[in-house]
Protein backbone atom coordinates (compact mmCIF):
# COMPACT_ATOMS: atom_id res chain seq x y z
CA UNK A 1 0.00 0.00 0.00
CA UNK A 2 1.31 3.53 -1.08
CA UNK A 3 -1.03 5.36 1.06
CA UNK A 4 -0.08 7.17 4.43
CA UNK A 5 -3.42 8.56 6.52
CA UNK A 6 -7.07 7.80 6.70
CA UNK A 7 -7.79 4.70 4.87
CA UNK A 8 -10.96 2.38 3.99
CA UNK A 9 -10.55 -1.32 2.93
CA UNK A 10 -13.38 -2.82 0.50
CA UNK A 11 -14.27 -6.32 -0.34
CA UNK A 12 -14.40 -7.76 -3.65
CA UNK A 13 -18.07 -6.26 -4.31
CA UNK A 14 -17.18 -3.14 -2.86
CA UNK A 15 -14.04 -3.25 -5.76
CA UNK A 16 -16.88 -3.69 -8.60
CA UNK A 17 -18.98 -1.39 -7.61
CA UNK A 18 -16.40 1.13 -7.47
CA UNK A 19 -15.17 -0.07 -11.33
CA UNK A 20 -18.86 -0.03 -12.42
CA UNK A 21 -18.84 3.85 -11.33
CA UNK A 22 -20.97 3.63 -8.61
CA UNK A 23 -19.97 6.23 -6.11
CA UNK A 24 -21.56 4.40 -2.84
CA UNK A 25 -19.88 1.88 -0.83
CA UNK A 26 -21.80 0.61 1.73
CA UNK A 27 -20.80 -0.91 5.12
CA UNK A 28 -21.25 -4.29 4.24
CA UNK A 29 -18.40 -3.82 1.84
CA UNK A 30 -15.93 -2.17 4.24
CA UNK A 31 -13.50 -5.05 5.16
CA UNK A 32 -11.51 -2.29 7.60
CA UNK A 33 -10.92 1.31 8.21
CA UNK A 34 -8.68 3.51 10.05
CA UNK A 35 -10.36 6.86 10.21
CA UNK A 36 -12.11 9.56 11.96
CA UNK A 37 -16.20 11.07 11.15
CA UNK A 38 -15.60 13.23 7.90
CA UNK A 39 -12.49 11.90 6.79
CA UNK A 40 -11.00 12.15 3.11
CA UNK A 41 -10.10 8.43 3.24
CA UNK A 42 -7.76 6.33 0.51
CA UNK A 43 -9.79 3.40 -0.58
CA UNK A 44 -7.73 0.49 -1.09
CA UNK A 45 -8.61 -2.96 -2.62
CA UNK A 46 -7.27 -6.44 -3.65
CA UNK A 47 -3.32 -6.88 -3.43
CA UNK A 48 -3.58 -3.68 -1.59
CA UNK A 49 -4.49 -1.40 -4.63
CA UNK A 50 -5.61 2.22 -4.26
CA UNK A 51 -9.03 2.77 -6.06
CA UNK A 52 -9.51 6.18 -4.83
CA UNK A 53 -10.75 8.62 -2.42
CA UNK A 54 -13.71 8.54 -0.68
CA UNK A 55 -15.98 10.79 1.87
CA UNK A 56 -15.78 8.57 5.19
CA UNK A 57 -18.61 8.44 7.43
CA UNK A 58 -18.97 5.94 10.80
CA UNK A 59 -23.06 6.63 10.94
CA UNK A 60 -23.88 6.42 7.81
CA UNK A 61 -24.89 2.35 5.97
CA UNK A 62 -23.42 4.84 3.10
CA UNK A 63 -19.52 4.46 4.77
CA UNK A 64 -17.98 5.67 1.53
CA UNK A 65 -18.62 7.95 -1.04
CA UNK A 66 -15.83 8.05 -3.78
CA UNK A 67 -14.60 11.31 -4.94
CA UNK A 68 -11.75 10.53 -6.73
CA UNK A 69 -10.41 7.74 -8.74
CA UNK A 70 -6.94 5.98 -9.54
CA UNK A 71 -4.03 8.01 -8.53
CA UNK A 72 -6.10 11.39 -8.54
CA UNK A 73 -5.88 13.29 -5.69
CA UNK A 74 -9.14 15.79 -4.05
CA UNK A 75 -6.32 17.40 -2.45
CA UNK A 76 -6.95 21.16 -0.66
CA UNK A 77 -8.37 22.71 -3.29
CA UNK A 78 -10.75 19.97 -4.28
CA UNK A 79 -13.51 21.82 -2.94
CA UNK A 80 -12.96 25.29 -4.88
CA UNK A 81 -11.92 23.29 -8.07
CA UNK A 82 -15.22 21.10 -8.62
CA UNK A 83 -17.43 24.38 -7.91
CA UNK A 84 -15.74 26.02 -10.05
CA UNK A 85 -16.58 23.46 -12.24
CA UNK A 86 -19.96 22.91 -11.29
CA UNK A 87 -20.36 27.05 -11.68
CA UNK A 88 -18.86 26.87 -15.56
CA UNK A 89 -21.12 24.18 -16.24
CA UNK A 90 -23.70 26.15 -15.45
CA UNK A 91 -22.68 29.29 -17.02
CA UNK A 92 -22.53 27.01 -20.24
CA UNK A 93 -26.19 26.10 -19.81
CA UNK A 94 -27.41 29.90 -20.36
CA UNK A 95 -30.36 29.34 -17.76
CA UNK A 96 -33.02 32.11 -17.89
CA UNK A 97 -33.32 32.41 -14.31
CA UNK A 98 -31.80 33.97 -11.38
CA UNK A 99 -32.69 30.46 -9.45
CA UNK A 100 -31.32 27.10 -9.95
CA UNK A 101 -28.54 24.38 -8.80
CA UNK A 102 -25.15 25.40 -8.43
CA UNK A 103 -23.75 22.18 -7.29
CA UNK A 104 -25.74 18.81 -7.66
CA UNK A 105 -24.01 16.36 -5.66
CA UNK A 106 -22.32 13.30 -7.26
CA UNK A 107 -23.22 14.76 -10.39
CA UNK A 108 -20.83 17.73 -9.62
CA UNK A 109 -18.04 15.12 -8.09
CA UNK A 110 -18.76 16.58 -4.54
CA UNK A 111 -21.00 13.68 -2.89
CA UNK A 112 -23.91 15.08 -0.34
CA UNK A 113 -23.12 18.44 -1.20
CA UNK A 114 -26.05 20.53 -2.65
CA UNK A 115 -25.90 24.29 -3.65
CA UNK A 116 -28.86 26.21 -4.44
CA UNK A 117 -28.16 30.26 -5.86
CA UNK A 118 -30.89 32.55 -5.15
CA UNK A 119 -29.67 35.63 -6.67
CA UNK A 120 -27.33 37.36 -4.95
CA UNK A 121 -27.41 34.33 -2.10
CA UNK A 122 -26.07 30.64 -1.79
CA UNK A 123 -28.64 28.39 0.02
CA UNK A 124 -26.39 25.25 0.89
CA UNK A 125 -27.08 21.72 2.33
CA UNK A 126 -24.11 19.20 3.60
CA UNK A 127 -25.82 15.63 3.99
CA UNK A 128 -22.75 13.84 5.30
CA UNK A 129 -20.26 13.74 7.59
CA UNK A 130 -17.05 15.01 5.25
CA UNK A 131 -19.37 17.92 3.68
CA UNK A 132 -20.41 19.11 7.19
CA UNK A 133 -17.00 18.83 8.79
CA UNK A 134 -15.57 20.78 5.87
CA UNK A 135 -17.95 23.69 5.81
CA UNK A 136 -15.58 26.22 6.73
CA UNK A 137 -13.68 25.43 3.27
CA UNK A 138 -16.80 24.99 1.26
CA UNK A 139 -17.65 28.28 2.40
CA UNK A 140 -14.14 29.95 1.97
CA UNK A 141 -14.65 28.59 -1.85
CA UNK A 142 -18.11 29.69 -2.39
CA UNK A 143 -17.40 33.26 -1.01
CA UNK A 144 -14.48 33.33 -2.95
CA UNK A 145 -16.22 32.06 -6.65
CA UNK A 146 -19.54 34.12 -6.28
CA UNK A 147 -18.84 36.87 -3.68
CA UNK A 148 -22.80 35.58 -2.58
CA UNK A 149 -24.31 38.79 0.02
CA UNK A 150 -24.97 35.53 2.05
CA UNK A 151 -24.92 31.81 2.38
CA UNK A 152 -27.18 29.61 4.08
CA UNK A 153 -27.31 26.10 5.25
CA UNK A 154 -30.85 24.75 5.16
CA UNK A 155 -29.79 21.53 7.17
CA UNK A 156 -32.51 20.75 7.97
CA UNK A 157 -33.71 17.41 5.95
CA UNK A 158 -33.94 14.05 7.86
CA UNK A 159 -30.95 11.99 6.27
CA UNK A 160 -28.32 14.34 8.68
CA UNK A 161 -30.01 11.84 10.87
CA UNK A 162 -28.65 9.27 9.45
CA UNK A 163 -25.26 10.75 9.69
CA UNK A 164 -25.21 11.36 13.34
CA UNK A 165 -25.59 15.17 12.23
CA UNK A 166 -28.35 17.43 14.05
CA UNK A 167 -31.07 19.11 11.71
CA UNK A 168 -30.66 22.88 11.79
CA UNK A 169 -30.38 26.02 9.80
CA UNK A 170 -28.52 28.65 10.31
CA UNK A 171 -26.60 31.29 8.52
CA UNK A 172 -22.66 30.97 7.58
CA UNK A 173 -22.10 33.72 5.92
CA UNK A 174 -23.09 37.60 5.21
CA UNK A 175 -26.85 37.94 5.84
CA UNK A 176 -29.55 36.27 4.09
CA UNK A 177 -33.18 37.73 4.32
CA UNK A 178 -36.78 36.11 5.17
CA UNK A 179 -37.46 36.68 1.72
CA UNK A 180 -35.56 37.06 -1.70
CA UNK A 181 -37.01 38.41 -5.03
CA UNK A 182 -36.40 35.51 -8.07
CA UNK A 183 -37.17 36.24 -11.49
CA UNK A 184 -37.71 32.77 -13.26
CA UNK A 185 -38.13 33.59 -17.09
CA UNK A 186 -40.60 35.98 -17.48
CA UNK A 187 -41.98 35.20 -13.93
CA UNK A 188 -40.79 36.82 -10.89
CA UNK A 189 -41.59 34.90 -7.06
CA UNK A 190 -40.95 35.74 -3.57
CA UNK A 191 -38.60 32.89 -2.02
CA UNK A 192 -38.19 32.36 1.55
CA UNK A 193 -35.45 30.25 2.03
CA UNK A 194 -35.36 29.66 5.66
CA UNK A 195 -38.32 27.95 5.61
CA UNK A 196 -39.60 27.19 2.33
CA UNK A 197 -39.83 23.57 1.17
CA UNK A 198 -36.40 22.04 -0.31
CA UNK A 199 -34.14 25.21 -0.14
CA UNK A 200 -36.92 27.44 -1.26
CA UNK A 201 -38.46 26.40 -4.67
CA UNK A 202 -38.98 23.09 -7.07
CA UNK A 203 -35.90 24.35 -8.94
CA UNK A 204 -35.92 21.22 -10.31
CA UNK A 205 -38.88 21.40 -12.59
CA UNK A 206 -38.08 24.62 -14.54
CA UNK A 207 -37.11 23.36 -17.63
CA UNK A 208 -40.23 21.56 -17.26
CA UNK A 209 -42.65 24.76 -16.63
CA UNK A 210 -40.44 26.08 -20.13
CA UNK A 211 -41.94 22.79 -21.78
CA UNK A 212 -45.31 22.79 -20.42
CA UNK A 213 -45.83 26.37 -21.80
CA UNK A 214 -45.28 25.14 -25.11
CA UNK A 215 -48.92 23.38 -25.40
CA UNK A 216 -50.23 25.16 -22.33
CA UNK A 217 -53.61 26.81 -23.49
CA UNK A 218 -57.55 27.55 -22.13
CA UNK A 219 -58.47 26.47 -18.46
CA UNK A 220 -55.86 25.50 -16.55
CA UNK A 221 -55.78 23.13 -13.31
CA UNK A 222 -52.58 22.77 -11.34
CA UNK A 223 -52.37 20.39 -8.90
CA UNK A 224 -49.62 20.31 -5.96
CA UNK A 225 -48.82 23.63 -7.02
CA UNK A 226 -46.61 24.37 -4.40
CA UNK A 227 -45.85 28.60 -4.28
CA UNK A 228 -47.23 28.37 -7.78
CA UNK A 229 -44.24 27.73 -10.51
CA UNK A 230 -46.76 25.70 -13.33
CA UNK A 231 -49.47 28.22 -12.41
CA UNK A 232 -47.27 31.60 -12.63
CA UNK A 233 -45.05 30.56 -15.46
CA UNK A 234 -48.47 29.01 -18.02
CA UNK A 235 -50.92 31.30 -16.94
CA UNK A 236 -50.21 34.63 -19.46
CA UNK A 237 -51.44 32.37 -22.80
CA UNK A 238 -54.21 30.84 -20.70
CA UNK A 239 -57.92 31.39 -20.07
CA UNK A 240 -57.92 30.55 -16.32
CA UNK A 241 -55.48 28.97 -13.60
CA UNK A 242 -56.57 26.89 -11.15
CA UNK A 243 -53.80 26.23 -8.42
CA UNK A 244 -54.34 23.29 -5.33
CA UNK A 245 -52.29 22.43 -2.80
CA UNK A 246 -52.53 21.14 0.74
CA UNK A 247 -50.15 23.92 2.46
CA UNK A 248 -51.90 27.18 3.15
CA UNK A 249 -48.77 28.47 3.73
CA UNK A 250 -47.74 27.86 -0.05
CA UNK A 251 -51.49 28.73 -1.43
CA UNK A 252 -51.26 32.23 0.31
CA UNK A 253 -47.98 32.65 -1.70
CA UNK A 254 -48.96 32.00 -4.91
CA UNK A 255 -51.93 34.77 -4.65
CA UNK A 256 -49.32 36.83 -3.68
CA UNK A 257 -46.94 35.59 -6.55
CA UNK A 258 -49.84 36.12 -8.82
CA UNK A 259 -50.55 39.79 -7.84
CA UNK A 260 -47.20 40.74 -8.20
CA UNK A 261 -47.24 39.33 -11.60
CA UNK A 262 -50.30 40.89 -12.48
CA UNK A 263 -52.16 37.47 -13.26
CA UNK A 264 -55.23 38.45 -11.69
CA UNK A 265 -56.96 35.30 -13.73
CA UNK A 266 -55.22 32.46 -11.73
CA UNK A 267 -56.70 31.46 -8.20
CA UNK A 268 -55.48 29.60 -5.64
CA UNK A 269 -57.05 27.09 -3.00
CA UNK A 270 -56.25 25.32 -0.38
CA UNK A 271 -57.60 21.39 -1.31
CA UNK A 272 -56.54 17.73 -0.98
CA UNK A 273 -55.92 17.69 -5.00
CA UNK A 274 -57.19 13.86 -5.07
CA UNK A 275 -60.40 14.97 -3.61
CA UNK A 276 -60.96 17.84 -5.53
CA UNK A 277 -60.21 15.70 -8.74
CA UNK A 278 -63.07 13.35 -7.71
CA UNK A 279 -65.57 16.48 -7.75
CA UNK A 280 -64.28 17.93 -10.62
CA UNK A 281 -65.34 14.88 -12.46
CA UNK A 282 -68.52 15.07 -10.58
CA UNK A 283 -69.52 18.18 -11.31
CA UNK A 284 -69.11 18.35 -14.68
CA UNK A 285 -65.47 20.54 -14.47
CA UNK A 286 -63.43 20.44 -17.41
CA UNK A 287 -59.54 21.79 -18.14
CA UNK A 288 -57.74 21.71 -21.32
CA UNK A 289 -54.52 21.84 -19.55
CA UNK A 290 -53.88 19.95 -16.27
CA UNK A 291 -50.39 19.99 -14.29
CA UNK A 292 -50.08 16.66 -11.85
CA UNK A 293 -46.54 17.47 -9.74
CA UNK A 294 -47.43 15.82 -6.11
CA UNK A 295 -44.60 14.78 -3.93
CA UNK A 296 -42.42 11.45 -3.93
CA UNK A 297 -45.26 8.88 -2.96
CA UNK A 298 -43.21 6.58 -3.05
CA UNK A 299 -39.85 7.71 0.01
CA UNK A 300 -39.23 4.08 0.31
CA UNK A 301 -39.02 0.62 -1.67
CA UNK A 302 -41.98 -0.51 0.58
CA UNK A 303 -44.34 2.49 -0.24
CA UNK A 304 -43.82 1.69 -4.63
CA UNK A 305 -47.38 -0.40 -4.48
CA UNK A 306 -48.78 2.04 -2.86
CA UNK A 307 -47.81 5.20 -4.67
CA UNK A 308 -48.54 3.40 -7.63
CA UNK A 309 -52.28 3.42 -6.75
CA UNK A 310 -52.04 7.13 -6.13
CA UNK A 311 -50.38 7.81 -9.23
CA UNK A 312 -52.69 5.58 -11.19
CA UNK A 313 -55.81 7.59 -9.28
CA UNK A 314 -54.50 11.05 -9.60
CA UNK A 315 -53.77 10.38 -13.63
CA UNK A 316 -56.91 8.22 -14.52
CA UNK A 317 -59.23 11.06 -13.02
CA UNK A 318 -57.06 14.08 -14.72
CA UNK A 319 -57.78 12.04 -17.76
CA UNK A 320 -61.09 11.92 -17.49
CA UNK A 321 -61.88 15.51 -16.98
CA UNK A 322 -59.44 16.62 -19.56
CA UNK A 323 -60.89 18.19 -22.37
CA UNK A 324 -60.20 16.57 -26.18
CA UNK A 325 -57.16 17.71 -27.46
CA UNK A 326 -55.96 18.74 -23.83
CA UNK A 327 -53.07 18.29 -22.50
CA UNK A 328 -51.53 16.33 -19.35
CA UNK A 329 -48.08 17.38 -17.98
CA UNK A 330 -47.48 14.27 -14.97
CA UNK A 331 -44.43 13.73 -13.43
CA UNK A 332 -43.12 11.42 -10.75
CA UNK A 333 -40.02 12.86 -8.15
CA UNK A 334 -40.08 9.15 -6.72
CA UNK A 335 -36.71 7.60 -7.60
CA UNK A 336 -38.23 4.11 -6.45
CA UNK A 337 -40.32 4.48 -9.62
CA UNK A 338 -38.58 4.50 -12.68
CA UNK A 339 -39.25 5.99 -15.64
CA UNK A 340 -40.95 2.65 -17.37
CA UNK A 341 -43.04 1.82 -14.39
CA UNK A 342 -44.57 5.23 -14.52
CA UNK A 343 -45.59 4.79 -17.75
CA UNK A 344 -47.11 1.83 -16.86
CA UNK A 345 -48.92 3.56 -14.49
CA UNK A 346 -49.96 6.04 -17.47
CA UNK A 347 -50.85 3.52 -19.68
CA UNK A 348 -53.22 1.38 -17.28
CA UNK A 349 -54.38 4.86 -16.42
CA UNK A 350 -55.25 6.03 -19.91
CA UNK A 351 -56.91 2.67 -20.40
CA UNK A 352 -59.44 2.57 -17.63
CA UNK A 353 -60.04 6.57 -18.75
CA UNK A 354 -60.96 5.18 -21.86
CA UNK A 355 -58.26 7.94 -23.10
CA UNK A 356 -56.08 7.91 -26.64
CA UNK A 357 -53.28 9.44 -25.01
CA UNK A 358 -50.00 10.11 -27.09
CA UNK A 359 -46.81 11.49 -25.48
CA UNK A 360 -45.64 14.35 -26.19
CA UNK A 361 -42.24 14.54 -24.20
CA UNK A 362 -40.57 12.56 -21.98
CA UNK A 363 -38.48 14.64 -19.31
CA UNK A 364 -36.42 14.58 -16.31
CA UNK A 365 -35.32 17.05 -14.06
CA UNK A 366 -33.27 20.29 -15.15
CA UNK A 367 -30.15 19.72 -16.81
CA UNK A 368 -28.43 21.69 -13.47
CA UNK A 369 -29.58 18.56 -11.73
CA UNK A 370 -27.57 16.52 -13.90
CA UNK A 371 -28.60 12.55 -13.98
CA UNK A 372 -25.28 10.33 -13.39
CA UNK A 373 -25.36 7.70 -16.29
CA UNK A 374 -23.96 5.02 -13.73
CA UNK A 375 -26.49 5.36 -10.94
CA UNK A 376 -30.08 4.89 -12.88
CA UNK A 377 -31.55 6.49 -9.28
CA UNK A 378 -30.33 9.61 -9.84
CA UNK A 379 -32.90 10.03 -12.38
CA UNK A 380 -35.51 10.89 -9.69
CA UNK A 381 -38.02 13.02 -11.56
CA UNK A 382 -40.03 12.03 -14.35
CA UNK A 383 -41.77 14.29 -16.38
CA UNK A 384 -44.34 13.23 -19.30
CA UNK A 385 -46.40 15.74 -21.67
CA UNK A 386 -49.46 13.93 -22.60
CA UNK A 387 -51.75 14.31 -25.16
CA UNK A 388 -55.52 13.29 -25.12
CA UNK A 389 -56.68 12.73 -28.56
N1 LIG B 1 -45.33 22.10 -8.76
C1 LIG B 1 -44.63 22.77 -7.70
C2 LIG B 1 -43.97 21.81 -6.74
C3 LIG B 1 -44.89 20.82 -6.09
S1 LIG B 1 -44.26 20.02 -4.69
C4 LIG B 1 -43.63 23.75 -8.30
O1 LIG B 1 -43.39 23.72 -9.52
O2 LIG B 1 -43.09 24.56 -7.56
C5 LIG B 1 -45.60 19.10 -4.10
C6 LIG B 1 -46.67 19.91 -3.38
O3 LIG B 1 -47.76 19.03 -3.14
C7 LIG B 1 -46.28 20.48 -2.03
O4 LIG B 1 -46.41 21.88 -2.07
C8 LIG B 1 -47.29 19.88 -1.03
O5 LIG B 1 -47.78 20.83 -0.09
C9 LIG B 1 -48.42 19.47 -1.95
N2 LIG B 1 -49.28 18.34 -1.52
C10 LIG B 1 -48.94 17.17 -0.93
N3 LIG B 1 -50.01 16.35 -0.83
C11 LIG B 1 -51.07 17.02 -1.37
C12 LIG B 1 -52.46 16.72 -1.59
N4 LIG B 1 -52.96 15.53 -1.24
N5 LIG B 1 -53.23 17.64 -2.19
C13 LIG B 1 -52.71 18.84 -2.57
N6 LIG B 1 -51.43 19.18 -2.40
C14 LIG B 1 -50.61 18.28 -1.82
Amino acid sequence: MTTSGPFAVVSRRGEDRIRAGHPWIYRSDVVDVDATAGDIVSVVGGHQRVMGEAFFSDQSQITLRMVTTGEARFGERGWHDRIAAASRFRDSLKIDATAYRLVHAEADGLPSLIVDRYEDWLVLQALSQATERHLPAIVDALVELHAPKGILARNDPRVRTLEGLPQEVKVLHGDVPASIEVREGPVSYEVDPHHGQKTGLFLDQRENREAAARYARGKVLDGFSYTGGFALYLAPQCESVVALDASGDAVTRIAANAERNNLAHVTAREANVFDELRYFERDGTRFDTIVLDPPAFAKNKASVEKAIAGYKDINLRALRILNPGGVLVTCSCSYNVDESLFLQVLADAAADARANVTILEKRMQGRDHPVLLTVPETYYLKCLILRKR
